[in-house]
Parts: C-alpha cells; structure tokens; sequence
C-alpha cells in the first residue's frame, strides 16, 4: 500500500470517517500518525465536531507536548505502538460496536473466516484488561499487536494500525466487519469450524499480488 503523507488535517478527516461510518460514536477513539521526531495525536475527550487541524496535538516520542494542548489519554500506546513498530506510520482506536462486544467476551478472534488474514496472522488477539489511559494498557496492546496490524482490548474495543490512515482505516473496517459475523457464529454454536494452519497459510499465499491487503 502506498505510504500517504500525514497532517493534522487528515487526522480530523479519519476521525469523521470514523463517526460516519460508526465505527466511533461522541468522544470514543483516538488516531494518531508518525510525523518529524515524533507523531501528531488527536485532543483528549473532545468531540469529532468540534476538532480541527488546531486541535491535533504534536508529541515527542518521549510524550512531551505543549502545554495548552491535552493529548489523547491513550498516547502511551499510540507512542509505544509507533516506537516499537517501524512499518508502521498510523493507529487507530475505535469502541467500535463489535469489536468491542467481542472485547468485552475476552475472546481472541479465531481463523473462523479466511479475512482473518488481513491482520496479519491466523488469529486477532484479545490483550487483557487494564484501565484505560495507563502505561499497562499499552504493554497489554504492544503484546497482543504483535506480528499483527490489530488487536482487540478486553472490556474496551480495539486497535488497528497500517504504513498510512487509510490502511489502518481498512483494517479497522474489516476488524469490525469479522467481530460482527464471530457474534453472529456465536449466537448458533460456541464453537463455530475453524480454518486450519495449513488453510491459512494457503490463505495468506494467495492474498500475494491481491488488493491492498499484502503490504
Ligand atoms: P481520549 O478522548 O482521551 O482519546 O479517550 C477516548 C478513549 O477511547 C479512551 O480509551
Ligand atoms: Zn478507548
């Protein structure tokens, strides 16, 4: 996928996309993008409507900011995220509906449906619980991230990530998409047939050279 230059202006913009295609609703949900030394992260607890490209805020990856803005309360992983993983330039966090019903289960999403291969492996992780805002949260996230480009968070929702927003944006589209159709399997049987190793790895054979999902 191609690698998208970042302003402040693209983070008001996915942060709309994400009230309109409701995967985010009121304050839920945060965004951030490599940018400089650092990375730009959306305001803490301020409505999608009344954010601008003013609102963003830039931190040093050792999270210092100015000091009249207020950074996400989630910065900690976004920073952690984008320090430990170099391919990676955007992260998103949603509440979406889904993600986070199946969050809320403690459940890591088995290979239940072959997309679970868009998010690079043959599960999406559910990290443990920790409260939101802390520096646990965000070892809890960096480990169930690994190798992969989401995860969900117990009793919270979920992280996407990709190279650029519109990456991550899809990701998190298809991370929903996949948590809808498990809670659906779940309502008929606890344990819906699963794809095997070797299926998924014919899987991720075949996504070579298709769309955008082998970046
Ligand atoms: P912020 O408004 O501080 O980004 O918090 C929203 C959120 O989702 C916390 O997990
Ligand atoms: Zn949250």
């Amino acid at each position: 996928m191609t690698k998208k230059l970042h302003t402040s202006q693209a983070l008001v913009d996915v942060s709309q996309q994400l009230i309109e295609s409701g995967l985010n609703k009121g304050t839920s949900g945060n965004v951030s993008v490599r940018c400089d030394n650092g990375f730009l992260v959306t305001p803490s607890g301020l409505n999608v409507a009344d954010m601008t490209a003013d609102s963003m805020v830039y931190m040093q990856i050792d999270g210092q900011h100015t000091a009249d803005k207020k950074p996400s309360s989630e910065w900690q992983f976004h920073r952690d995220i984008l320090q430990s993983r170099p391919e990676v330039n955007a992260v998103i966090h949603t509440h979406s509906m889904f993600a986070t019903t199946v969050a809320c289960l403690h459940k890591d999403i088995p290979p239940f449906h072959y997309m679970i291969a868009v998010a690079g492996g043959d599960s999406i992780r559910c990290a443990p619980y920790a409260l939101f805002g802390t520096q646990a949260l965000s070892g809890h996230a960096l480990t169930a991230i690994k190798d992969r480009k989401a995860c969900l968070l117990a009793n919270h929702g979920m992280i996407a990530i990709g190279a650029d927003l519109d990456e991550a944006f899809a990701i998190a589209v298809e991370v929903e998409n996949l948590c809808e159709q498990y809670w659906r399997l779940l309502q008929i049987t606890p344990e819906p047939p699963l794809l095997s190793a070797d299926e998924m790895r014919e899987v991720f054979q075949q996504f070579q050279g298709y769309g955008n999902w082998n970046s």
